[in-house]
């Protein structure tokens, strides 16, 4: 029988330690019992992992709400949640660029649906290129490279212009709810942006789902601020706007910063 926690060596009282909240019961060493061990494990942790995805699509302001209120065991952490989003944005990423540098026309072209831009390189920029012998192809690889090495920079930029703009709206409430808002929010919106990069494949249904998927967008980011910030409709429909419209253009203002960067490569 074991009296002290194997990590830290304080009394042992019950199976967990106390002070550092290891498991006192020890792994089975035998095939089938390791096989139960590791299966109870997985499930524990993709059962959680699938709760939080399901609240975070589904259920606007719960991960916030339960957050805030302690229920903090029951869903994966704000900061997980997000970086499993951005994580998965970055592979669907890889596959259908969000930006990228048309070699045929030589613009930088985006399917964000937020934004539309169609920024075409400056002559100058073209004439720097062709004088260079650099092909369009080469340096649009080159384009994708920087902006991705870029993205990271991105990933912390949106969540912390999302807090401080919860900050603004929202006086005399705590940094926490406006880092976890933020956190829940912008995970939230990276999975939609996932969604809508298949819209094009929709044909003539796209744009209808396109200005469905901002409504839901704006339902959801609504239900989101009354759940967590508790204030009267109108104010929250307000507010909902406006951050809608503030992402749009932080989005856009990134979209733009891509070509300024392709500028700058040539
Ligand atoms: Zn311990």
């Amino acid at each position: 029988m074991v009296t002290d926690c194997r990590n830290c060596g304080a009394a042992l009282e019950g199976r967990y330690c106390s002070r550092c909240g290891q498991d006192s019961r020890e792994p089975p060493e035998d095939v089938w019992g390791l096989f139960g061990f590791f299966a109870a494990r997985f499930a524990g942790v993709e059962s959680r992992a699938f709760r939080s995805v399901t609240a975070l699509l589904f259920q606007p302001g719960r991960l916030t709400r339960a957050f805030l209120d302690g229920h903090r065991a029951r869903y994966s952490g704000p900061v997980q949640i997000y970086l499993w989003c951005t994580a998965a944005f970055f592979v669907v990423q890889t596959f259908f660029p969000i930006v990228r540098l048309d070699t045929e026309s030589g613009a930088v072209v985006s399917s964000l649906s937020a934004v539309s831009i169609g920024t075409d390189l400056s002559p100058e920029t073209l004439q720097r290129l062709a004088d260079q012998g650099t092909s369009i192809a080469v340096f649009a690889e080159r384009f994708d490279g920087a902006v991705t090495a870029y993205f990271p920079v991105v990933l912390v930029a949106l969540v912390a212009a999302s807090a401080l703009l919860m900050a603004l709206l929202y006086r005399r409430e705590s940094a926490l709810k406006h880092a976890v808002f933020a956190l829940h929010w912008t995970a939230f919106y990276f999975a939609l942006e996932m969604v809508r990069q298949l819209f094009p494949r929709l044909g003539q249904w796209g744009s209808v789902a396109s200005i469905l998927s901002t409504l839901f967008a704006l339902l959801y980011l609504y239900r989101a601020m009354r759940i967590v910030y508790e204030r009267g409709r109108i104010g929250t429909v307000l507010r909902a706007f406006l951050t809608i419209i503030v992402f749009a253009a932080l989005l856009g203002a990134w979209l733009w910063s891509t070509t300024a960067i392709a500028e700058r490569l040539a």
